[in-house]
């Protein structure tokens, strides 16, 4: 899938989520997704030796609570800008399974691609 403008300005939007907010071991991956309207929403992980959350639910759990919307695409960085990260097996299942059409932006920072999350689900199950 081709890399849009606005796809650009939501890696751009999570970079500066990560930059500001991912200060810390327990927060080290910024996530921000677009609705199909344009509205965006961000946040961060939170990891615990309890457990945590990856950024992805927590944008999820906003996404629901602000009555945004369908969710049409998706991306994590990494604190410092260092990776733009695949969702991990958990979160390509949650995020199949809430917005079957999301597209979820992946690969290296200078060559970013976009793919649909059901491709992902395919290879996280294929992986085991
Ligand atoms: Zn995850």
């Amino acid at each position: 899938m081709t890399m849009r403008d606005t796809d650009r300005a939501l890696v751009q939007a999570a970079s500066a989520v990560a930059k500001l907010r991912c200060r810390s071991a327990a927060h080290t991956l910024a996530t921000a997704a677009r609705t199909a309207e344009g509205r965006i929403v961000s946040g961060v992980n939170v990891a615990h030796p309890a457990g945590g959350a990856c950024a992805e639910v927590v944008v999820v759990g906003t996404a629901v609570t602000q009555n945004v919307g369908e969710l049409e695409t998706i991306v994590t960085v990494g604190d410092r800008g260092r990776i733009l990260a695949a969702p991990c097996g958990s979160c390509r299942r949650l995020l199949a399974d809430h917005f079957p059409a999301l597209r979820v932006i992946i690969g290296p920072v200078d060559d970013p691609q976009v793919v649909p999350v059901v491709e992902l689900l395919a290879a996280a199950d294929l992986a085991g």
